[in-house]
């Protein structure tokens, strides 16, 4: 057993160092936008992180994507901004489907431009009344005489408006199915959602009689909620990583500020309670960053087998990082809430992960099914 990353994941991190120092002067600004930060993007592309999400076949890094590593990066980013972390994590997440399920000719024309973050990809699945619940959706694919027609409205989707393609999860006759819709197909628009406490890059978008060609399925008719299961079984730990990263670096504003800041003829770090919340704080960290190693090299081996251990590392991820931020933001007293300073930022940009990509209630009730299954 070895509790270190080896080499080839420190250089995966450099990498990302390398990207996040980048992009450190225009990290508030990008992190209140709800548009992609042109230079944020750029630094993408420059860095070339951005390869780690497609196989090695379509222009990728490896064989087949790595959740170890795309942890390992967002750990990173997130520390820094909520943007690139976002705008990173989505060029996997949002082509996952076409890499599984992709015909040859959907893989050859979207998966190397995705490898060199030329384009941007949005996944599809939420609707205004169907979040948890994604069976409920009622967007529709329908075969018709000339191929497929579409129509439906997905809600608070990430990189609506910026995307070249959205994959779609659409309700059909056979059950639930993904398709492929290129973002300039005619009856495709996108509105705006409201702005959140952490602004996103996200959009609604309305499919209104889009025709699409027979060929724009991603795999078999029906195989939907398989995709979407696959997808998540590389992701979902991804995003425990982002968690991770995001309350070590609360930690150390607050441990910065804790050492030199005195009240009562010390530091604040000095006096027991504050001493106290660093521990539990550090602590937290350290046993999350462990869950979620593990659950990433679980998940490099057979994704879709160790879902269970990458929910219950996202769940205690990213219910940490808010305890954590939240005691960071207690012990900075009022400086930890002026408004875009590191700590302010981290402090909102904790709060939606418990709810995105399985929220914290959805998490545990599978979980605990998976536990009641193994145990007899
Ligand atoms: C920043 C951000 C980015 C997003 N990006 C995308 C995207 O790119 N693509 C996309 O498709 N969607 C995206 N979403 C939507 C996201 O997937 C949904 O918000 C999520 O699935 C939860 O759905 P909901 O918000 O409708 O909450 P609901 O499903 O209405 O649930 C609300 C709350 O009810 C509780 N709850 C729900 N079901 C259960 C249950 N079975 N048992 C116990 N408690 C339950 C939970 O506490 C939950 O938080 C994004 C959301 C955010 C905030």
């Amino acid at each position: 057993m070895n509790f270190t990353l080896d080499e080839p994941y420190l250089e995966i991190q450099r990498q990302a160092q390398d990207f996040a120092r980048a992009i450190e002067p225009i990290a508030v600004q990008a992190d209140e936008m709800s548009e992609i930060h042109p230079e944020v993007l750029a630094a993408l592309q420059e860095s070339g992180l951005s390869d780690l999400m497609v196989p090695v076949e379509f222009g990728g890094r490896t064989e087949r994507l790595d959740p170890l590593a795309i942890c390992v990066v967002r750990e990173v980013l997130m520390a820094t901004s909520a943007h690139a972390d976002s705008m990173f994590a989505l060029q996997g997440i949002g082509s996952y489907a076409i890499t599984v399920a992709g015909s040859a000719q959907q893989r050859e024309r979207w998966l190397p431009r995705i490898a060199r973050a030329e384009v941007l990809p949005a996944l599809a699945l939420t609707e205004p009344n169907a979040g948890s619940d994604l069976k409920s959706v009622t967007t529709k694919l329908e075969a018709s005489t000339d191929g497929l027609l579409l129509n439906g409205t997905k809600s608070y989707i990430s990189n609506a408006g910026a995307a070249a393609f959205y994959v779609v999860f659409a309700r059909e006759e056979s059950g639930y199915s993904m398709v492929l819709v290129p973002a300039d197909t005619a009856g495709v628009a996108v509105t705006p959602t409201p702005e959140l406490i952490a602004p996103h890059v996200l959009g609604d978008v309305h499919f209104d009689n889009v025709r699409l060609p027979v060929d724009a399925r991603l795999g078999d008719s029906g195989q939907g909620l398989g995709l979407v299961l696959a997808t998540l079984g590389v992701f979902r730990v991804s995003v425990a990583g982002a968690a991770v990263g995001l309350a070590q670096a609360a930690l150390e504003e607050a441990v910065r500020h804790t050492r030199t800041r005195e009240q009562f003829g010390r530091p604040l770090a000095r006096l027991g309670p504050v001493a106290q919340m660093l521990a539990d704080c550090w602590t937290e960290v350290e046993m999350t960053r462990l869950l979620t190693y593990r659950a990433a090299c679980l998940a490099v081996d057979d994704p879709a087998a160790s879902l269970n251990h990458s929910s219950m590392a996202k769940l205690a991820a990213s219910e940490a990082a808010s305890r954590v931020v939240d005691r960071c933001v207690q012990m900075m007293g009022r400086y930890g809430l002026v408004r875009n300073s590191k700590i302010e930022r981290l402090y909102r940009q904790a709060r939606p992960m418990r709810i995105y990509e399985g929220a914290s209630e959805v998490l545990r009730l599978g979980i605990a099914r998976q536990l009641t299954k193994e145990i007899q």
